[in-house]
């Protein structure tokens, strides 16, 4: 954590953009190679495609999770039920 220095903030600040591949490609290789070199801040890029990509699949589910469909269906059924007997 001591060897954290400004090129290690600056690479966190533009990793952002960088994972958007929004970079130009001087600062985009800069980020490169820092973090070929950098454990660290690997690390927390790994992180942040990881999060991404948790974002991603979780934005994508519409679906009602299963537990609610279940008590939903048995909801409907008791009042279909409730209507057949009058
Ligand atoms: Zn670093």
């Amino acid at each position: 954590m001591a060897k954290c220095g400004p090129e290690c903030e600056e690479t966190l600040r533009e990793i952002e953009r960088f994972l958007d591949h929004e970079l130009d490609d001087v600062i985009r290789v800069k980020v490169e190679r820092h973090l070929s070199g950098c454990n660290e801040c690997t690390d927390k890029a790994t992180f942040r495609v990881h999060l991404k990509a948790l974002i991603q699949v979780k934005c994508a589910e519409h679906e009602v999770p299963e537990g609610l469909r279940d008590r939903l269906r048995t909801l409907l059924a008791t009042v279909d039920t409730g209507f057949d007997r009058g």
